[in-house]
């Protein structure tokens, strides 16, 4: 039996909260009764610099529920750091960190789920929708383009997983070692490499409020999954460059051919080849440049280089000096 928090980023949420706060309570206190639960297990609401009253609701609730805690953010710095502040702030109090978004589309009853399948020994759970019925066809439609974008741009990312997870106290002590700051957690949490389960449910529609996730939000989201992950667009620049280069020989044959068969006008043959050249080679060139800047780009972001799973070391006992 563990203890349990769930952490909860919120931005501009007082619609949705007062029925939210309601489910999770209910779901802490019952899992507590049936002995799931650690007692103290908690609730952690981020408030992630709201301009409504978001920050009232919860110390409000923090009144009512002694299970209810909240983390005021300075000022609006998106999802991702939102979210990322909770489970590194909980993560002393707690041996298992569930994160679940406040609009509670992710389907709160498979808690409990995680919760199992984190006692057979599982560190990282994540929650994957089944279905995407409720969703609008313009979000069914931009997450695809996004997961397959993601494919192609070699991401391993969790199909259909948002950021609706469980993670030991030991997952995320790991993912602390990532010390980016261009986040997109969807990327990182995997690479933290430690046993993971998948548990499925129906993503429902926003119990109230409005997404907060605009187009040019889901946009620089993918924009930023791509550029913080791969360095695959690079490699495509270098791709072309030597493409071209080929090009411009094949281009050359062509233009010395009809120079010499003298079906040209003067001047054209110098021009067309250095056109194609000279094009080719800046091309390589950038992509060259570009590989030595993405290996710099991997460098400075110093994330540990390995994640230790169990180490027969710690069972060494310590000497009494
Ligand atoms: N959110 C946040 N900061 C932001 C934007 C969103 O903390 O700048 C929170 C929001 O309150 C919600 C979660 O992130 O709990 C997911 O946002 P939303 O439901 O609007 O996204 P969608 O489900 O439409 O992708
Ligand atoms: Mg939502």
């Amino acid at each position: 039996m563990k203890k349990l928090c769930i952490v909860v980023p919120c931005y501009n949420e007082e619609e949705a909260l007062a029925y939210t706060n309601t489910e999770l309570t209910g779901i802490i206190r019952r899992l507590t009764e049936k002995g799931k639960l650690k007692k103290g297990s908690f609730i952690l609401y981020v408030d992630d610099g709201s301009s409504d009253h978001t920050w009232e609701l919860i110390q409000e609730y923090r009144k009512e529920c002694p299970c209810v805690f909240g983390l005021k953010l300075a000022r609006n710095t998106g999802h991702q750091n939102a979210l990322t502040a909770g489970l590194l702030e909980a993560v002393d109090y707690a041996d298992m960190i569930i994160s679940i978004d406040a609009d509670l589309q992710d389907d709160s009853s498979v808690i409990e789920d995680m919760i199992d399948k984190f006692e057979q020994g599982y560190d990282i759970v994540y929650g994957v929708r089944n279905r995407r019925d409720t969703d609008t066809f313009f979000k069914k439609f931009t997450a695809l383009g996004f997961y397959k974008l993601m494919q192609a741009m070699k991401i391993d990312i969790i199909y259909n997983h948002a950021d609706y997870r469980l993670m030991s106290k030991r997952a995320v002590e790991q993912f602390s070692g990532y010390t980016e700051r261009n986040l997109f957690l969807r990327g990182i949490i995997p690479l933290i490499g430690y046993r993971s389960a998948i548990v499925k449910y129906d993503r429902k529609s926003r119990v109230a409020g409005e997404s907060k996730y605009s187009l040019s939000k889901m946009v620089s989201m993918a924009f930023e999954g791509i550029t913080s992950f791969s360095i695959q667009p690079i490699r495509m620049i270098t791709g072309l460059g030597l493409v071209i280069v080929v090009c411009s020989i094949l281009a050359a044959i062509y233009a010395l051919y009809s120079f010499i068969t003298g079906k040209v006008v003067a001047g054209w043959t110098s021009t067309i080849l250095s056109i194609w050249f000279i094009g080719g080679v800046q091309l390589l060139s950038v992509g060259l440049i570009g590989t030595y800047i993405g290996k710099i780009y991997i460098e400075v972001k110093h994330r540990p280089r390995y994640n230790i799973e169990i180490n027969n070391l710690m069972e060494i006992p310590h000497e009494e000096s």
